[in-house]
């Protein structure tokens, strides 16, 4: 091995002809290091919102390792109920996790007077026979959409969009056409082999329940109709026994839950939790 003279730098040669040391600017090198920097940051995050961990709603949002409630205990009836959705092999309905709240939000105009009182008293209705637990979010300018999605991170942030309550008429939400008055269901998702229900819509047609609440024991009917399809947005399906509030009809005569009813809404307050969700 030998070792030769050391390269001179062109600063070396600079000053052994007698000329001054380059002057070079570092500004170009840090405007280049961050412009480098800002578009890596980009680049992060899009992917991250993509494909990565900022893809979808936040895994187990406010979801508690116990049900938050449970169903009140229902003697097996001989009302039928039905579910709009079971789970794959056979184990049971597809349900809301009872260990997170069900968000809600309300689009409230057009609302007849008197509309929030049924609203109340709907959920109150519905949590009571399920032990599932409901937690009003306020007001939004959501409108109602036959394929609402189920995420929606501009409007809601990271969390399963909450189930969007609206009244609304058959212009709006043709679903509501002739004489149905609501209209209502949740969306499921599935983790680990388990479907679970994360959002949900449930509209309203308010001339109609307008009119209803006008006529005699109109209240209760639009009370009865209210419960109806927010047992739906649980899971509940339409039975052909007409002792139960899930028998479909124009002509409602049974105004509170029937055995039937509550026993289908016992078992969806007893589903899974889901954390990875
Ligand atoms: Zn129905």
């Amino acid at each position: 091995m030998s070792s030769g003279p050391a390269p001179l730098s062109a600063d070396a040669i600079r000053r052994a002809m007698g000329g001054p040391p380059a002057r070079r600017s570092r500004v170009p090198a840090l405007l280049t290091t961050g412009v480098v920097l800002v578009a890596l940051l980009l680049a992060v995050t899009w992917w991250a919102r993509s494909y990565g961990p900022l893809a979808g709603p936040a895994r187990g949002f406010e979801e508690r390792g116990v049900p938050l409630g449970l169903p009140p205990l229902v003697s097996t009836s001989t009302g039928s109920y039905a579910f709009l959705q079971t789970q794959d092999d056979g184990t049971g309905p597809v349900a809301w996790s009872p260990c997170r709240p069900i968000h809600w939000v309300l689009r409230p105009d057009g609302a007849p007077a008197g509309g929030d009182a049924l609203l109340t008293a709907a959920f109150a209705d519905v949590a009571a026979a399920t032990g599932l637990t409901f937690v009003a979010d306020g007001a939004t300018d959501e409108g109602p959409r036959a394929d609402r999605e189920a995420f929606q991170p501009d409007r809601y942030g990271r969390r399963w969009a909450p189930v969007l309550v609206a009244w609304s008429d058959p212009g709006e939400h043709p679903d509501l056409a002739g004489t149905v008055a609501g209209s209502a269901g949740g969306t499921s998702v599935v983790g680990d082999g388990y479907a679970v229900y994360v959002s949900g819509q449930l509209v309203l047609d308010a001339p109609q329940l307008a009119e209803l609440l006008t006529s005699p024991n109109g209240s209760a009917v639009a009370r009865a109709v209210v419960t109806h399809e927010l047992a739906h947005v649980v899971g509940m399906a339409h039975v052909d026994d007409p002792g139960q509030l899930m028998h479909p009809t124009a002509d409602v005569r049974q105004t509170a839950l029937g055995p039937g009813d509550r026993e289908g809404l016992a078992l969806l307050g007893a589903g899974r939790c889901a954390p990875h969700l």
